[in-house]
């Protein structure tokens, strides 16, 4: 009676782990030869029958039973790094390997449960960076369906496993870096794409606590009403009087540097949701709203990483929280607000609500920590979607060194940005109503005069009188395009992007190896 259940626990134990699942790039021009016993890439290769033209970088394909040794259910995906992959440049590189790990990883996935909880080996050694971002990427896909379990329920008491788990066939602190930067990037994802009943204000605080405990040299502060009130956040608190939620000013501080070292900020843009407010938006696509939480998403998932990373800086993380609804206390438009710094900001338009909560944070942010390097990350107009779309993220900064900075950590991570005019110019658009600023400039350009206006907030951001470099270096990021791919990638899903945690981190590894 007792022998048969042993043994059948036994043998279907045996064979999960005789059963091996493998990743392998592959340049079709000069196929590599991973250890793996019974593994003959180049081989396998030349089975597949040969197309006209060479196959696109990332297209995958899967053989089962091979490895044959062993058991007869492993499967290997093979996938190519595309034509001429030897002669290509190291940024062109990397984004060949984050597709060919990618497009193979996705076969994998797909197969079904039956590999449900697999270890995948991973050939890492074209890129094992690259390769670990795009498996951690390629396996993401959000979903609050309940068969089977969900590991995106934040009410859930156990975390479900993921479907897949992921080592190199040789392990390198390459592979694990690429590991944190995708988690991050997954993380943001997570709460960018979370409904708002989820990820209110509070929720948000809550889930940022959880997901740094543990985590050394940090402190995170949640401020509340009261305390934005009391330091004369009005322009910020102006856009939490439209909603019941409890609005939240979340600070993360990270101490990677001595501890006079002057620090970076970053900001971002956290409307938990965003219906317009009384200058209600459309109704269809509104639920994509959920999402213009985006800039604090990015900028908190990037500042884990760094800690984890223990990359030497230290960095402030500074997101105002609140939903833009039309309640019966909400901005109406030509409502006039002091804002913090003391200027007068005419309401215009209640769906220009970022640029109010971000400009009591820039100038919080700039005169209290006086850093060298402000950074604001906001999903902040439909203009910047218009100009730039979903590929490239549009930046706005008052210094040459900065932009490039960010443009190499851009290039490096296939997380680009494209430089955006900050122009005194577009002056007259949001000059030119009752109060020293107006919310709205108007259709033309409304990307670049969202960017003047964050300006105005900005302690430090303008040139010295003797003409010196100004005291402080800021960047506005507009991730109001890069925020969801309606296209997808073969290392990215559609849906939420969590753009541009990886270039974030990877501007802010370079700034601390300086
Ligand atoms: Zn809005």
């Amino acid at each position: 009676m007792l022998v048969a259940p042993v043994r059948r626990r036994l043998l279907s134990h045996s064979s999960l782990r005789a059963m091996s699942i493998y990743v392998l790039p592959i340049d079709p021009a000069a196929p590599s030869r991973p250890a793996v016993p019974g593994l003959d890439p180049a081989k396998l290769w030349s089975s597949v029958p040969a197309a006209p033209k060479p196959p696109n970088a990332g297209t995958a394909r899967v053989f089962y039973g091979v490895p044959a040794a062993g058991d007869a259910s492993n499967v290997t995906a093979l996938a190519s790094l595309g034509d001429g992959f030897a002669a290509k440049r190291a940024n062109e590189k990397r984004e060949l390997v984050r597709k060919a790990v990618g497009g193979a990883v996705k076969h994998v996935r797909d197969i079904g449960e039956g590999v449900d909880g697999r270890l995948v080996s991973v050939d890492a050694s074209a890129d094992p960076h690259a390769a670990a971002v795009a498996a951690h990427l390629a396996l993401y896909k959000f979903t609050l369906k309940t068969s089977p379990p969900s590991a995106f329920n934040p009410a859930a008491k156990d975390a479900s496993p993921e479907k897949l788990a992921f080592k190199p066939l040789t392990d390198s602190n390459e592979w694990q870096t690429g590991v944190i930067y995708a988690r991050a990037q997954n993380l943001a994802r997570t709460l960018m794409e979370l409904p708002a009943n989820m990820i209110t204000p509070t929720a948000f605080t809550e889930r940022i606590k959880q997901e740094f405990a543990g985590v050394p040299n940090v402190e995170i502060i949640v401020r509340d009403a009261a305390w934005a009130a009391e330091k004369g956040m009005r322009t910020f608190l102006s856009v939490a009087k439209g909603t019941s939620e409890p609005p939240k000013f979340l600070e993360i501080h990270y101490k990677g540097a001595a501890k006079d070292a002057q620090p970076l900020v970053f900001v971002g843009k956290g409307i938990t949701f965003d219906s317009g407010g009384i200058s209600l938006k459309p109704s269809a696509g509104m639920k994509l709203m959920r999402g213009d939480m985006g800039g604090a998403a990015t900028v908190c998932a990037a500042a884990l990483a760094i800690a984890q990373l223990k990359l030497p800086v230290n960095l402030v993380v500074l997101t105002p929280l609140t939903e833009n609804l039309p309640g019966p206390s909400a901005n109406k438009p030509g409502d006039i607000v002091y804002a913090m710094n003391g200027k007068s900001v005419e309401i215009d338009n209640t769906d220009a609500e970022g640029r109010l909560v971000l400009s009591d944070a820039l100038y919080y942010g700039s005169s209290t920590f006086k850093p060298h390097t402000i950074i604001d990350v906001a999903t902040l107009t439909g203009a910047m979607d218009t100009a730039l779309g979903e590929i490239y993220t549009g930046v706005f900064t008052n210094s040459d060194s900065l932009w490039s900075e960010l443009d190499t950590a851009g290039k490096i991570e296939f997380d680009r940005f494209w430089r955006m005019p900050l122009e005194e110019d577009y002056g007259p658009q949001i000059y030119s109503s009752n109060a020293d600023l107006c919310n709205t400039g108007g259709k033309p350009a409304g990307c670049c005069t969202a960017a003047l206006f964050l300006k105005s907030f900005v302690d430090g951001v303008e040139p010295a009188a003797d003409g010196a470099a100004p005291a402080r270096r800021w960047a506005h990021i507009d991730i109001a395009g890069t925020m969801e791919a309606t296209r997808p990638t073969p290392y990215q899903e559609t849906g939420m992007t969590g753009r541009p945690t990886r270039a974030l981190i990877e501007f802010v590894k370079r700034l601390g190896a300086h």
